[in-house]
């Protein structure tokens, strides 16, 4: 039975969800994030990420901290390096989001940047939390430019803000969704304001 005008109009919403819905979820299951991070946004990031199906491990070398306890872990969890943590706690959260390591990065500020995109930064200013993004067509250098001008992102409750935006922006990256460099201020949970790109040396040449 074909759908008739009136239909597809009526049902175009549903149709388009189911659409993106379905590719778009085999997209995130099928591209992990490596996740580098102990702090609010880190590990409520994580939390986001693995509930909405995307696989997250935790890069190596990191131990639960005091300040850690909340979204994933415990206060029994402290002095636990963070990937073993990750590795028993994210199945409980969602069974699909455990196993391979793979492609992209999320990290707390300063943070090391390798690998594939796309990458997430989550810092701050002392008083705003920061998002920085990249997709794979971003340029790594103006990325490194504008995350070193930032520092560590907040805690409490704007650091679970930015964790929760940073899951969202890197799903969105995953999904092929938006810009491919960018970044957002967060000044109160909700409240969004664009972050403007420095550009590296090579762009500021090539612009006329
Ligand atoms: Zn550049």
């Amino acid at each position: 039975m074909a759908l008739s005008e009136d239909q597809i109009q009526r049902y175009s919403r549903q149709i388009l969800l189911r659409e993106v819905g379905g590719r778009g979820q085999e997209a995130l299951l099928s591209g992990g994030a490596r996740v580098d991070g102990l702090g609010a946004s880190g590990l409520t990031a994580t939390a986001y990420l693995a509930g909405g199906g995307t696989p997250v491990t935790g890069v190596g070398g990191l131990t639960m901290g005091p300040w850690s306890p909340g979204f994933l872990a415990s206060a029994r969890d402290v002095g636990r390096p963070v990937d073993a943590m990750l590795a028993q706690v994210v199945p409980e959260v969602n069974p699909d989001a455990a196993g391979t390591p793979g492609g992209g990065l999320l990290a707390e500020l300063p943070a090391a940047w390798s690998g594939d995109a796309p990458w997430v930064a989550l810092g701050g200013d002392g008083a705003r939390g920061a998002v920085v993004f990249r997709g794979a067509d971003g340029c790594v250098w103006c990325f490194g430019e504008t995350v070193r001008h930032l520092g560590t992102p907040p805690d409490g409750a704007l650091g679970v803000a930015l964790g929760a935006l940073g899951a969202l922006v890197f799903q969105r990256l995953r999904l092929g969704m938006g810009s491919s460099l960018g970044g957002r201020w967060l000044s109160a949970p909700g409240a969004v304001a664009d972050l403007e790109i420095r550009p590296c040396s090579r762009c500021k040449a090539a612009k006329p």
